[in-house]
């Protein structure tokens, strides 16, 4: 019959302008499906790790939903926004184009996946809420790779992707006075934005002055606590920025029994490197550190670090980065947050906060990698009046620092971190063992969060 109706078709419209290919002679199937397309295209047959990466979206959604109530994540740029290019389904779709090449041409520099991806937090909320595994800040990162491979880099990139790196010189040639001087004078300051990238309404940090965190405090670690050794990894915020934690923390661990080392030699794990793309910077640098770390762990030595953000990079991205170097599950599986540590002593107690009240804002990567559960049980231990707020603070690593990012930043911040602290009221303590929470809360509510060791010291009897 459809050959019958073809013939009578080929009578009337002799030059097939009517539904050409619908009813009579059809495109098979699988012309217009995606994965049959992807197997002529270049960049996909080049890649099939990243090109099954991106396909597993399925596109049912979840990514638009708000669950930070439940303790979700993903994904603050569309709460922010609500534009799907800003969902991590967009983000996914923009990608898959980008692999087929028929609607994105340019590939990994097309300004099509630059405007999708501009907005993503890399907050990692994706890589646990998401369904099938989506891990968008995996993405961007291999993307920025890619684009700017063997080219000139954004200055942003230079500022804040080699910051641990800025941090070591200073504290190293004790020049923080002066990096103090340029960073909160002025018109000296500004200049110093603008050339790094960083929003003018973004105050800056304050160096240390005179030697690295780690090096100053070298001498407190001495001791002779009855549970042994536990090394400190400073991370390189810490190490280079004003701020009590690392003293903090080595008070707590001498009080509880402990013998804290701290490890003065660099350990940096990269994650700035990883955010701005820069990923044979980021392998050099796992490389250095677990040069450092290794033999701490095969020492049985247990870890503990400091940033959330940081000790993250060992349980996902180091592996990724370095899949055939044994030592990376090694030192993942020998690193410690102190919740852990804490939570596997079966004969120590946290003091009582009985009639505080704490808003907890869990780091985006602790929540996405780390889990917060041992820091949750020991908060409860506390009898403390606990809120753990979901989502992601907004600044996230470099993101709500750069230069067009800070409405979106203040955004994300609102939809549940500052609403949460002024709330809960002036006497609330804010905990956020996550450098950028802390610079968050400061930056918008100026408010001073706390990290747990803070906490935990304050409190002893
Ligand atoms: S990104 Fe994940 S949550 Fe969003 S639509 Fe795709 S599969 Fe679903
Ligand atoms: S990394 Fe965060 S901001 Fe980016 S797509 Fe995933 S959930 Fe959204």
């Amino acid at each position: 019959a459809l050959s019958l109706f073809g013939q009578v078709k080929q009578i009337f419209d002799p030059r097939n302008l009517l539904n050409p290919g619908n009813l009579i002679d059809p495109e098979p199937l699988s012309a217009n499906v995606r994965i049959p397309q992807l197997r002529r295209s270049p960049l996909a047959m080049k890649d099939p790790k990243f090109t099954l990466a991106v396909h597993q979206c399925t596109g049912v959604g979840k990514c638009r939903a708000d669950t930070t109530k439940a303790g979700g994540v993903m994904c603050p740029s569309f709460q922010a926004t609500g534009d799907e290019k800003d969902a991590t389904r967009g983000r996914s779709r923009v990608l898959q184009e980008m692999l087929n090449g028929r609607l994105i041409t340019d590939g990994w520099a097309s300004s099509e996946v630059a405007e999708a991806l501009e907005l993503c937090l890399a907050c990692k909320g994706c890589r646990r809420d998401c369904p099938t595994g989506i891990d968008m800040a995996a993405y961007k990162s291999r993307v920025l790779f890619e684009k700017h491979r063997r080219k000139l880099r954004p200055l942003s990139h230079y500022a804040l992707g080699w910051l641990p790196t800025w941090g070591r010189l200073v504290t190293k040639l004790r020049l923080g006075a002066l990096g103090n001087f340029a960073l909160q004078t002025p018109g000296l300051s500004n200049i110093v934005r603008a050339f790094a990238g960083v929003d003018q309404r973004r105050p800056m940090p304050r160096f240390r002055t005179g030697a690295s965190a780690s090096h100053q405090h070298y001498e407190l670690t001495a001791g002779a606590g009855s549970r042994g050794p536990v090394a400190i990894w400073v991370d390189s915020f810490t190490d280079a920025f004003t701020g009590g934690q690392l003293v903090a923390l080595v008070n707590l661990l001498v009080s509880i029994g402990f013998i804290p080392r701290i490890i003065t030699q660099d350990a940096c794990c990269g994650l700035t490197w990883i955010t701005t793309g820069q990923l044979d910077g980021a392998r050099r640098q796992l490389k250095h550190a677990l040069d450092v770390l290794t033999p701490i762990v095969q020492e049985q030595i247990p870890i503990v670090g400091m940033e959330p953000s940081c000790m993250a990079v060992w349980r996902s991205d180091a592996a990724e980065l370095l899949p055939d170097d044994t030592r990376v599950p090694v030192v993942a599986a020998g690193i410690h947050t102190l919740a852990e540590l804490l939570g596997s002593l079966n004969d120590w107690d946290p003091p009582s906060l009985v009639g505080h009240t704490i808003v907890a804002q869990p780091h985006c990567h602790q929540s996405s990698v780390l889990g917060w559960e041992a820091d949750a049980a020991l908060l409860k231990r506390t009898g403390a009046n606990i809120t753990t707020l979901g989502g992601c603070c907004g600044l996230a690593g470099n993101f709500g620092v750069e230069r067009g990012h800070y409405e979106v930043s203040v955004k994300v911040a609102e939809h549940d971190l500052l609403p949460a602290i002024r709330a809960a009221g002036p006497e609330a303590i804010i905990l956020a063992d996550g450098f950028s929470c802390r610079k968050q809360v400061s930056d918008l509510e100026g408010s001073q969060a706390i990290t747990l060791a803070e906490l935990l010291v304050a409190h002893l009897s």
